[in-house]
């Protein structure tokens, strides 16, 4: 399960803490010392870790002040807190264009979960009464067009392609001119995943970006790569400014990496995580529910 290895270490951390009446400075320092230990073994990014080691520190010094509560608790409580608040402190909100259709471009590395999470957001979408349209943007991958389409249709969303023939840029922009004739109010654009981060595949996207002015540009991640995918984000970010990120595979063993580190490296909020390989609406992504999650 996901987080298992973190989740248990840190819950030993804390059970050792939450019995005792009184807590030591020693005490803590042991504590956050196996925290740094665990946060690092999920694979966590090793600059997020000290941030996060010496904020928790800072607000645990005093804490004898605090007598209505036993410390060990307070020692918890915190480090929740400052987990949520790793991960972006509160759910953001998928944006919403002011004039229909919301265009929303999907961006990510081949294999990431593009094309099945652009599903889940039309399922997502349509569970909320909305009226999605899919663009299928990847001519290069064989079989990609027709994943979409039999996603489409499992799930009744239409989804609109030229084939494998014409560009990306020219299926996106004809695809956003039919949302907008039959009055689609979002339209998600599936485009082109590689097995690198490459020059063309950048420039494809700037020119779909500039093409369809996206309200939402969303990277697909693989929460199993860890600081891979971390590192994919912060490239991407980099050449094409994202709008959140969509983190999959959350059901595997993911140690919990990039969960934690994406929002603090890249700026770029987790605003859902995709789970199963069954097309489900995706999930809004509640950093606190994850912080509580992994501390159990
Ligand atoms: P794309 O190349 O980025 O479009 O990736 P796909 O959407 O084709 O997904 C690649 C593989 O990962 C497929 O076998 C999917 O069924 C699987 N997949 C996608 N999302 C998830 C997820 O959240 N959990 C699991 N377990 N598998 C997923």
């Amino acid at each position: 399960m996901a987080f298992e290895g973190l989740s248990s270490r840190l819950q030993n951390v804390f059970g050792k803490l939450r019995g005792k009446g009184k807590v030591s400075e020693d005490d803590v320092n042991e504590a956050m010392r196996e925290v740094r230990l665990a946060l690092l073994e999920a694979d966590v990014n090793f600059k997020v870790v000290k941030d996060f080691i010496a904020k928790v520190k800072e607000r645990t010094i005093g804490l004898e002040v605090s007598k209505s509560f036993t410390p060990g608790m307070v020692v918890v409580d915190i480090v929740n807190k400052e987990l949520t608040e790793l991960m972006g402190g509160s759910n953001t909100k998928l944006a919403k264009a002011n004039k229909p259709p919301t265009v929303i471009l999907m961006a990510g590395l081949q294999g990431a979960g593009k094309t099945t999470s652009s599903a889940k957001l039309a399922k997502l979408l349509l569970k909320d009464k909305h009226k999605p349209l899919m663009i299928a943007g990847d001519i290069y991958r064989p079989a990609a067009i027709k994943q979409l389409q039999v996603l489409g249709e499992q799930i009744g969303v239409p989804v609109f392609t030229l084939g494998d023939q014409t560009s990306p840029v020219e299926i996106a922009r004809q695809g956003l001119q039919l949302a907008k004739d039959n009055g689609h109010d979002y339209v998600i654009i599936d485009t082109a995943g590689r097995l690198h981060i490459d020059e063309a595949l950048m420039t494809e996207l700037r020119q779909i970006h500039e093409a369809t002015n996206p309200d939402e540009v969303l990277l697909v991640v693989d929460a199993m790569t860890g600081q891979e995918a971390v590192n994919v984000a912060q490239s991407f970010h980099s050449q094409l400014e994202l709008t959140g990120v969509i983190l999959t595979k959350l059901d595997g063993d993911t140690r919990g990496g990039a969960a934690l580190s994406v929002k603090a490296v890249t700026g770029c909020p987790i605003k859902f995580a995709a789970t199963g390989e069954k097309i489900e609406p995706l999930e809004p992504f509640h950093p606190e529910r994850m912080a509580s999650r992994i501390l159990g």
